[in-house]
C-alpha cells in the first residue's frame, strides 16, 4: 500500500545511509559541540575559534557518504562544478522525510549543508541570481566553505507581511551611473554573527525621493503597489556598512556560533549587479523563499 512516507528504493537506501549517520556520527558529537562552546564568553562566542572542528569534520564525511545538499530537487547550471549536486534528485515529499531523520540531532542539517538560513538563500541565488552572483556567493555555499543569513525582519514594523518592511534602497544617478544606497536596521537574523557568513540577502523597500530621480518618482513609473515597491540586495558582510548590534537570544539561549542578530545597514552603497531580478521584484523573492523555506 502506497503511503505519504513511502520512499522510492533509492531514496530508501540514501535515508537509511542518512540515519546511520545521524545516529553514529552526528549525536555522538552533540557532547564534544558543547563542550566546545562551554565557558566562552563575549566576543568568544561568535570568533572563528568558536567553530567546533567536529562540524568540519562532520561536514567532510556528508560529503563523503553522498549526503550533501540533498535539498536540491533538480540538476544545477552547467557553470557550477557537478561535484556540488547531490547524489539523487528528492521530491519535496522525500526530503522532507529526510529533514525528520536530519532535525534529530542538532548538527544533522549543517553537517549535510542542508541547515537554514543557507538552503533558502542558495535557493534564492539558483532561481533568481545572475551566472555572476552564483560563481561569487552560491558556489562557496554549496561547498560548505561560507555562510549566509536572510535579513528581511525590521523591530519597527509588523515585520510577518513583507510589504512593511522599512529599510530604504534610495536609487541615486550620479553622473550617468546608477547607484542604490542601503540604510535600516533588521533584527532576528539567523546566522549573521557567524564568522563564517559572508554575505546577506536583504529586503529593502525602494526610495526614488533623491532629486536624481525626481522625473521616476513624479511620474509613479515606479515604487507603485505594495507588492512591487521592495528590492531584494545582495550585501557582503564584510561592507563597512554592515554593523552587526548584538546577538539575540531565544528563551535565553544565544545559538553562539551561529545565533540571531540585530543587524544595522548604513549608507552601503551598491551598483545595479548587487539587485537580485531587479527593482522592485522584492515581495515576490521573499514569498518564493520563504514558502518551501517553512516547508523544509
Ligand atoms: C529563532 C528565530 C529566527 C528567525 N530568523 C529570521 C531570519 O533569519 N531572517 C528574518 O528576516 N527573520 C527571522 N526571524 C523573524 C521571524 O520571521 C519574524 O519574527 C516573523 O516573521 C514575525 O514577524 P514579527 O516578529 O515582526 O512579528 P509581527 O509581524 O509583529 O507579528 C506579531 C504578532 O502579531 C500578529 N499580527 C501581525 N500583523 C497583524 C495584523 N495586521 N493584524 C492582526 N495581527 C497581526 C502576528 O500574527 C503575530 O502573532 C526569526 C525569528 C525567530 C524567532
Amino acid at each position: 500500500m502506497s503511503s505519504l512516507l513511502t520512499l522510492s528504493k533509492a531514496a530508501s537506501e540514501l535515508h537509511a545511509k542518512l540515519e546511520h549517520f545521524v545516529k553514529n556520527q552526528c549525536e555522538p558529537a552533540e557532547k564534544e559541540y558543547e563542550a566546545h562552546m562551554e565557558g566562552r564568553i563575549g566576543a568568544d562566542r561568535w570568533s572563528i575559534d568558536a567553530i567546533p572542528p567536529c562540524i568540519q569534520h562532520l561536514k567532510a564525511e556528508a560529503r563523503r557518504l553522498g549526503l550533501w545538499n540533498l535539498f536540491l530537487p533538480h540538476p544545477l547550471p552547467s557553470h557550477i562544478p557537478s561535484n556540488l549536486s547531490p547524489t539523487l534528485y528528492l521530491t519535496n515529499r522525500e526530503y522532507g522525510i529526510l529533514c525528520e531523520t536530519m532535525g534529530r540531532s542538532s548538527l544533522a542539517p549543517e553537517a549535510c549543508n542542508c541547515s537554514a538560513p543557507d538552503t533558502g538563500n542558495m535557493e534564492v541565488l539558483l532561481k533568481h541570481g545572475t551566472k555572476e552572483q552564483q560563481l561569487q556567493y552560491l558556489v562557496p555555499l554549496l561547498n560548505g566553505t561560507i555562510r549566509s543569513a536572510f535579513l528581511m525582519t525590521e523591530p519597527a514594523v509588523a515585520s510577518s507581511d513583507a510589504t512593511n518592511i522599512q529599510t530604504t534602497l534610495q536609487k541615486r544617478v550620479i553622473e550617468g551611473s546608477v547607484r542604490y544606497v542601503l540604510n535600516g536596521t533588521k533584527w532576528w537574523s539567523t546566522g549573521a554573527m557567524d564568522p563564517r557568513c559572508k554575505v546577506a540577502i536583504v529586503l529593502a523597500k525602494m526610495d526614488y525621493s533623491h532629486p536624481s530621480c525626481g522625473g521616476e518618482a513624479q511620474q509613479g513609473k515606479k515604487g507603485g503597489g505594495r507588492h512591487g515597491a521592495h528590492t531584494v540586495v545582495i550585501v557582503p558582510m564584510d561592507h563597512p556598512g554592515v554593523k552587526l548590534v548584538r546577538p539575540l537570544t531565544v528563551f535565553g539561549y544565544d545559538d553562539a556560533p551561529h545565533g540571531h542578530a540585530e543587524v544595522s545597514l548604513h549608507n552601503i552603497d551598491l551598483d545595479a549587479s548587487s539587485l537580485v531580478l531587479g527593482e522592485g521584484r522584492g515581495f515576490e523573492i521573499a514569498q518564493s523563499r520563504l514558502g518551501p523555506g517553512r516547508i523544509h
